[in-house]
């Protein structure tokens, strides 16, 4: 290659610039050109034929213009050729646009220089270089500076090029507003002295982080600002080729409130804005760590306000709020900053008080509590009055962890409420043994049905009249071999609870029908079995259907069986009651109202609902013949149910003069431990066998 092209090139200038020649041919990202004075081509080396696309052998010869030169160039061209050659000058470096074979556009940067050969014949070369990657990357360069550009446009955030010193260089902003100082005050100055010391600190802190670490750091940071507190993110990232760092500043306050509301929402009671239930039990459980390390003790008062769903339900749930809302501003302020007021929900509060001392006592605290609510609630303008009830539970005392200790301190609220509301109660050792037993209760009662546990007895009921049997209440007895003989008392409403009570009530109702059965065959006579019905079995959806069974399977006609019912099922006053009710009467069972007397015992349910019988409960038939009051009460109770049409029981009969009272007053039946305490199914019907009538 190289030799053909020496033979080639045979002419006498050619072989003048013989080395320099060699040397070009070597070269191919040059372009090199040689013309003679009439501007011939002398000269064409390869880099040439790369970038204008001629050959060498196409280009030899041919003139100048002819060539590379655009048209509209031609004649500048030619005349500053022939000026250069004429004034021995050699042209500018300059950067020129030609044409390439192909008709392409060729951007180079020439260089010129003059040879004179020994004819004295003027030569001109031009060395061009190809431009098209530098403007290639120039274009890239501008490009990248367009798109920062834009971006910086487009964000709303602030930009600072900063040195590893943190020197502020340069800054972007497409708000200058949001700079709060002109950029004359930062530019060429330390960032830090721009920043409180606080967040100065932080920002050296992770500058130093970066620089020493790949990656971006990010901090938060909030800046006290004549609009209020804004929340800022800075992220920086290194420039490490530059010993530089860029900085990105975003406010981020209204993403900052968001979050706050959530955190607010999760932990907060939307209502009265105390913590919640679980933010004041995750307060406990730290309470309970901080006073386990300081030996110190924590109080928790569990309050419920009293009668409050009297006064939600009567004035409305508006009021209710407000009530609400009044009573957590008034806790607030008797407690210390320091302390937690908490909604557990409903209206039961909760109040920590941690740190107790003498001079701060929970006690103390407690009768201001009390005393805060004396004064009566103004709300729509009317003057309410609402009282509390606090149960207090102390860390370590009553229990070591969050549960233990709410729950004791509920169990404390329920004394203070027995004790007749108004007043607060400390957990006591008692009550903890009742606690423990009502959990050994709820232990053993599982299983005890399948284990044959319960055994029912029955107590006979007497005509007062002829002071015939006439039948009998049935009564559930639990004999369990770790606890003993447990009262129903104790343990129904455990069996309630947990809801055992649904088949464990089957099991009642089907021993006293099978007895019923037994009896009545034996004595060829017809007796009634009383029932007691909880209002958990009501709930169950089967209980009518079961029943009906259950008459069927012993051959019970319906009227035999009476089931006693208290008024806290009616209290209930859902429809599934009143169905029921419906249904069993329907069958033709008798209806028992069970202590009557007690409670909220009211007339109205009478009317409402078809009973058939009405007891008197025994802690009035207890005063008789003696307290007057009781008896006139029994007066007004028989006649009105004499009104109604309901038969009258007497329960709890002990004396002969009660009876002779009763009979005055017309009662009905009679049942007590004067004839008979509960006693077994084979008992009665021995007993019943062997009764002889006294009078
Ligand atoms: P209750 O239905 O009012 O039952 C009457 C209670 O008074 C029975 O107590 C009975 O033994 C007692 N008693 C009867 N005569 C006298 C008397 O002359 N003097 C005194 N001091 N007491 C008398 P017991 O059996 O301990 O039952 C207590 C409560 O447990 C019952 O009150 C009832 O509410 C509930 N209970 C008992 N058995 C059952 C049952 O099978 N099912 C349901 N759901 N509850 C039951
Ligand atoms: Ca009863
Ligand atoms: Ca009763």
């Amino acid at each position: 290659m190289e030799l053909s092209k020496v033979t080639k090139n045979t002419n006498p200038e050619y072989v003048f610039n013989d080395p320099l020649h060699q040397l070009f041919d070597e070269v191919d990202t040059i372009a090199v050109r040689g013309f003679d004075q009439n501007r011939h081509v002398i000269y064409w080396n390869k880099g040439s034929e790369l970038l204008y696309g001629y050959s060498n052998e196409e280009a030899f010869g041919q003139k100048l213009e002819d060539l590379i030169i655009p048209e509209k160039m031609k004649s500048s061209v030619i005349e500053m050729f022939n000026h250069c050659l004429k004034n021995q000058e050699k042209p500018a470096a300059s950067e020129l646009t030609l044409r390439h074979k192909n008709g392409d556009e060729v951007c180079i940067f020439s260089s010129h220089v003059l040879f004179t050969n020994q004819d004295n014949n003027t030569q001109m070369y031009c060395i061009d270089v190809n431009l098209a990657d530098v403007k290639q990357a120039q274009a890239q360069v501008k490009f990248k500076e367009h798109m920062l550009e834009a971006t910086f446009d487009a964000m709303s955030d602030l930009f600072f090029l900063m040195k590893e010193d943190g020197t502020i260089i340069d800054y972007y902003a497409n708000n200058k507003n949001k700079l709060f100082v002109p950029p004359e005050a930062f530019i060429n100055k330390p960032i830090f002295e721009l920043l409180p010391t606080s967040v100065a600190d932080k920002l050296k802190t992770t500058l130093a982080k970066v620089i020493s670490h790949k990656g971006v750091e990010c901090f938060e940071y909030e800046l006290t600002m004549p609009q209020g507190l804004v929340y800022f993110e800075a992220r920086i990232s290194h420039l490490p080729e530059h010993n530089q760092v860029v900085t990105i500043v975003r406010d981020i306050t209204d993403q900052h409130k968001s979050t706050e509301v959530i955190r607010h929402h999760a932990y907060y009671d939307t209502l009265t804005q105390l913590p919640n239930r679980f933010l004041a039990l995750d307060r406990l459980s730290q309470l309970i760590n901080k006073a386990q390390r300081n030996k110190d003790k924590v109080a928790i008062l569990f309050l419920d306000l009293d009668d409050f769903k009297k006064a939600n339900d009567t004035l409305g749930h508006e009021v209710g709020d407000k009530l609400l809302i009044e009573s957590a501003n008034r806790l607030n302020q008797i407690v210390r900053k320091e302390d937690t007021v908490g909604r557990l929900g409903g209206d039961e509060f909760i109040v920590l008080l941690r740190g107790l001392t003498d001079d701060h006592n929970a006690l103390a605290i407690t009768e201001h509590l009390l005393q805060s609510f004396r004064e009566p609630f103004k709300i729509d303008g009317r003057e309410l009055i609402l009282t509390l009830s606090i149960g207090i539970a102390i860390f370590p005392d009553n229990g070591s962890n969050c549960d233990d200790l709410l729950r004791n301190a509920d169990s404390a609220m329920y004394q203070a409420k027995a004790l007749g509301r108004n007043t607060y109660s400390f957990f006591t050792d008692e009550m903890n043994a009742r606690m423990m037993r009502r959990i050994a209760i709820e232990e053993q009662m599982r299983g005890a049905l399948e284990r044959h546990e319960f055994e029912v007895y029955y107590q006979p009921q007497f005509n007062v009249k002829n002071n015939e049997i006439i039948g009998a209440e049935a009564l559930l007895r639990w004999h369990n071999p770790a606890l003993g003989n447990i009262a129903p008392n104790d343990f129904i409403p455990v069996a309630e609870h947990t809801g055992l009570i649904v088949p464990i009530g089957q099991f009642i109702i089907k021993q006293a029908l099978s007895f019923l059965n037994k009896w009545q065959s034996e004595h060829k006579k017809d007796y009634t079995v009383a029932v007691n019905l909880s209002p958990r079995q009501f709930r169950d959806t089967d209980l009518v259907s079961f029943v009906e069974n259950a008459l069927m399977n012993e051959s019970i006609a319906p009227q035999r069986l009476e089931l006693e019912i208290t008024e806290r099922v009616l209290m209930i006053e859902q429809s599934y009651i009143d169905d029921a009710l419906v249904a069993l009467n329907k069958l033709g069972i008798r209806l028992s109202m069970d202590g009557f007397g007690t409670g909220y015992s009211s007339l109205s349910y009478l009317r409402r609902y078809a009973f058939d019988v009405l007891k008197i409960d025994r802690t009035f038939i207890k005063g008789l013949p003696a307290n007057k009051a009781d008896a006139e009460l029994v007066k007004a109770i028989i006649a009105m149910a004499q009104s109604l049409g309901l038969a009258v029981v007497a329960e709890g009969v002990e004396t002969k003069e009660q009876i002779t009272l009763l009979n005055e007053l017309e009662c009905d039946h009679l049942q007590g431990f004067y004839y008979s305490k509960a006693v077994t199914a084979n008992q009665l019907i021995d007993f019943s066998t062997n009764y002889t009538i006294k009078l």
